[in-house]
């Protein structure tokens, strides 16, 4: 399969160039003017497209079961979405039950995911501790390219990771070049103000971002931000919401930690508003945690994005029908928490951060794709345009545009929360593993054609992180 793109403009997180780029078996194996059609299996006009890096969404949960049921988005409806918007891989979580052997788990998540019709890969989280959780890290990592590990620090009596699950695990991260990622909400703080509202009468989803305020979710950042710089681990924080969070980061990192953050594009672009609609099921399909924010805590994202505080853009897709939303009619804190983005996230990141002036199209590039490639260990595999790269795409046409709608999106769930979103900037084609996934509106892969990922661990941090760690305490001798 030779596929041939020519007279686009390639964008990359570092430079804009015209060039025709030639994909021989899924990689790309030429970069430069006027390649010959000659040999070539199909051949794509992208004359005013720009050709970028494929989108790596480092965040999703496809056919999650959660809270008492399961995501609407199994992981061949979520990453045929996925590639309708400009996305070629997706990393979700395989989450075990506590007391689940991880390894069961992951093989469970593995099965549901060979349907997936974009590339994917797993970060693996940590909902207790034993023996054999610890073995079972050590053959993730050296078996099946887990190079990562989240631990949620809220949903209590669910899967909230404690401190001491967590020093335990970050530990072994260190121990096994892997990097440590958290959920930070204080969950013992959640609970206590669930109840409370509850016992106040206050059941609506209006209660929900008051029972998960900023400072909870900074305290508990602060916290795994500590625990990191102890035991002398990276930290990843995922879907920050709060600006007290970002100022959290960047205080860690200009101190000498490494620490990264992830932000959502629903949460750069939709406020706490959404709440207070009079509407139940409109309310109530708002319902993620972290809640959306008043919106000074956008700007704050946006900052955060623009001066690499931040590095990553996901969506946290986790996608929730109205009848499954109605669990939790009457009582908020069983509504399932999660919304769909997984096809938005780069349309929306174009119309309100490149249209607008906050981010060039290389900054996008970057936030979409390349850094999250790089931090998760597989760039210049992914995230790049060079020889040897994986040939996944995105052609983006900036003149064309769409009105975004539950009624055009490709996820089976039944609403949008940017319904309405007039958004300048959008796919073309998709391009994923060297084959056209996704066109002018039809995904043409199939169920079956992506494929698993592996991600090796972090040779470099550690050493460099051990460097630093290097002198080792020495007790005092006496006599
Ligand atoms: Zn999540």
């Amino acid at each position: 399969m030779r596929l041939l793109i020519k007279n686009g403009q390639v964008i990359t997180h570092e430079q804009s160039y015209f060039a025709d780029v030639l994909c021989e078996d899924g990689v790309i194996t030429q970069i430069h003017d006027n390649i010959s059609d000659e040999n070539v299996t199909e051949v794509i006009d992208a004359k005013g497209l720009l050709i970028m890096p494929g989108g790596i969404d480092p965040h999703t949960h496809m056919q999650l079961p959660f809270m008492g049921t399961v995501a609407i988005d199994d992981f061949e409806s979520g990453t045929k979405a996925a590639l309708a918007g400009g996305t070629t891989m997706i990393i979700d979580f395989v989450i075990p039950n506590p007391q689940q052997k991880l390894l069961d788990a992951y093989q469970q998540w593995r099965g549901w995911a060979e349907k997936a019709v974009c590339d994917y890969s797993f970060h693996v989280a940590v909902t207790w501790w034993d023996d054999s959780v610890y073995q079972d890290m050590k053959t993730l990592v050296d078996d099946y390219g887990v190079n990562s590990f989240k631990h949620f620090m809220a949903y209590k009596n669910a899967i909230m990771a404690t401190d001491e699950m967590m020093i335990a695990s970050f530990n072994r991260c260190v121990e096994l070049g892997a990097i440590p990622t958290v959920h930070a909400e204080n969950g013992e703080l959640v609970y206590h103000l669930q109840q409370s509202l509850l016992e106040r009468g206050i059941t609506g989803p209006e209660a929900h971002p008051l029972s998960r305020p900023p400072i909870v979710e900074s305290e508990a950042a602060n916290r795994a931000i500590s625990i990191a710089n102890t035991l002398g681990s990276p930290l990843y924080l995922v879907h920050v919401s709060a600006s007290q969070t970002v100022d959290a980061i960047r205080y860690a990192t200009q101190n000498g930690q490494r620490v990264f953050g992830e932000c959502l594009a629903a949460h750069l672009t939709i406020d706490d508003s959404v709440y207070q609609d009079e509407n139940w099921r409109h309310a109530a399909a708002h319902v993620m945690s972290p809640p959306f924010r008043p919106k000074n805590h956008q700007q704050a994202l946006w900052n955060g994005l623009k001066s690499g505080v931040l590095q990553t853009t996901a969506t946290d897709h986790c996608a929730f029908c109205a009848e499954q939303k109605a669990m939790g009619k009457e009582d908020f804190t069983k509504i399932p928490n999660g919304v769909s983005s997984v096809e938005e996230r780069l349309m929306v990141l174009w119309e309100k951060g490149v249209n607008t002036g906050r981010l060039t199209q290389n900054e996008f590039v970057a936030m979409t794709s390349t850094n999250a490639a790089k931090i998760f260990n597989i760039y210049p595999k992914k995230g790049a345009i060079q020889v040897g790269a994986d040939a996944d795409f995105v052609l983006w046409d900036t003149n064309a545009s769409r009105v975004l709608s539950v009624d055009s999106h490709k996820s089976k769930v039944d609403f949008n929360v940017y319904e309405g979103m007039k958004v300048n900037g959008i796919p073309s084609y998709t391009i994923a593993g060297g084959k056209v996934a996704y066109q002018h509106g039809d995904v043409v892969a199939k169920a079956g054609d992506g494929h698993y990922i592996e991600r090796p661990p972090y040779a470099n941090y550690y050493e460099a992180l051990n460097k630093r760690n290097h002198k080792q305490p020495q007790a005092v001798k006496r006599t």
